[in-house]
């Protein structure tokens, strides 16, 4: 052990969680220090890859109305930054036209005035051509949709974070918590004192909360990151202003499938199921079961006949499930200085900037300005219980 320093906060996890967290911390003169298990940048947690998609849409409104303010976070990072991270392509949103899902994400939408035009059966092809619109689906675009360019926003916001005098210590393995009201972190290099800390370990934040005596309803899954060869090259082509979709259901599966304009490697289109298979993060590679792109490839088949539908290249990623997809964002329990992200459930990306700002909030016992009701920890406390 080489080091013992004092710090007002510790964050566990330079993912895209704990990136901001700490970025916003150190906006706010509190001196900051990023743990990172592996050497950055590196591919085996939730935030690498070159793309994320951003929207509006969502079910639930919360979600819509922190995505308001958090577009603005994104714009102003890209300002001080001057680094592209954003950029607009719209969200094609296609699901049984009479089901749930699909009402609800169109009337969130509406509801909450985000910019939308809705297709019918008889001008789709017109506006997205290449697509096969299921009979009895509907189809809406969230305007203010997008990409994230993800590599880039981790680079970029670790930069702002160390250009305000944070710290990031990568290949360096938290192995202990000892909660007080100073906590003690001990990592495979140090020791560590921080007034709060900040666990943002995305799969692995059960490992790291078992030192404080608290387990989350957390189910790790690997997903198969998909890209898809155009038949005709350009015709998905982000340049030729294809959008990011979203097919909240259909005949192969009631998990939505998503995709993103071919972009980044050219001429293929990412196209994923928003489920996988559980695997233990340190073992994800020993995960190949492949259910999820046999899903993908009769869906391809059916509704995009300009790909072909057999995976051109497969990445891997990891989701951190919690039972109602929403995320946890809370002060453990028992120690209040000791702050929770986790569970984003695959879709949690596009909130790094108002994320970060809630934990940074929540660390310096201020007043969260978000309502934190649907993430707090008390809504699994039943499940909690029966588990322990
Ligand atoms: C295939 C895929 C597609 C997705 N698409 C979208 C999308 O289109 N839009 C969207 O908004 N979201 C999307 N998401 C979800 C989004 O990427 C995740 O919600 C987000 O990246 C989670 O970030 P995180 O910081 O919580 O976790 P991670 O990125 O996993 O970061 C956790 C970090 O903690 C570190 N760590 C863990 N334990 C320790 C320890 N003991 N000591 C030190 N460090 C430790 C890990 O090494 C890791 O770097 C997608 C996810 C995947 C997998």
């Amino acid at each position: 052990m080489s080091t013992t320093a004092e710090y007002d906060c510790v964050v566990i996890g330079s993912g895209v969680q704990g990136s901001f967290a700490a970025y916003e911390l150190a906006k706010k003169n509190q001196k900051t220090l990023v743990l990172e298990q592996f050497i950055l940048p590196h591919t085996r947690g939730s935030s690498h890859g070159q793309t994320r998609i951003i929207r509006s849409a969502y079910e639930q409104d919360f979600y819509t109305h922190m995505m308001e303010e958090c577009y603005e976070l994104w714009a102003q990072l890209e300002k001080k930054s001057g680094v592209k991270l954003f950029r607009q392509t719209g969200l094609l949103v296609m699901g049984p036209e009479n089901s749930q899902t699909y009402q609800m994400m169109k009337s969130t939408l509406q509801k909450n005035k985000v910019p939308i035009v809705t297709l019918t059966c008889d001008n789709f092809s017109q506006h997205i051509p290449n697509v096969t619109l299921t009979e009895g689906d509907g189809a809406l675009v969230d305007i203010t949709a997008g990409v994230l360019y993800a590599d880039r926003v981790l680079k970029t916001v670790q930069e702002e974070f160390k250009k305000l005098g944070g710290i990031i210590r990568d290949n360096e393995k938290v192995t202990d918590i000892e909660p007080g009201p100073v906590v003690k972190v001990s990592s495979t290099a140090g020791v560590y004192r921080a007034k709060s800390v900040v666990i943002t370990a995305g799969p692995w934040a059960n490992s790291l909360l078992a030192h404080t005596g608290l387990q989350l309803p957390l189910e790790v899954m690997k997903i198969n990151v998909c890209y898809w060869k155009e038949k005709v090259p350009g015709s998905y082509d982000v340049n030729r202003r294809f959008p990011s979709f979203i097919t909240t259901e259909s005949e192969e599966t009631d998990e939505h499938i998503y995709g993103l304009p071919s972009n980044e490697y050219p001429g293929l289109m990412k196209i994923c199921h928003h489920i996988g298979s559980m695997t233990d993060p340190d073992q994800r590679d020993k995960q190949t079961d492949r259910s999820d792109i046999d899903i993908l490839q009769r869906y391809i088949a059916r509704c995009f006949p300009g790909l072909h539908p057999e995976p051109a290249v497969v990445e891997s990623c990891m989701y951190t499930l919690t039972p109602d997809r929403h995320f946890v964002l809370d002060c453990h329990p028992t120690y209040n200085n000791i702050v929770i992200g986790a569970g984003f459930s695959g879709h949690g990306f596009k909130f790094g900037p108002i994320i970060g700002k809630l934990l940074s909030e929540l660390s310096l016992g201020q007043v969260p300005s978000h309502d934190l009701s649907p993430f707090r920890i008390k809504r699994f406390q039943e499940k909690m219980k029966s588990a322990l």
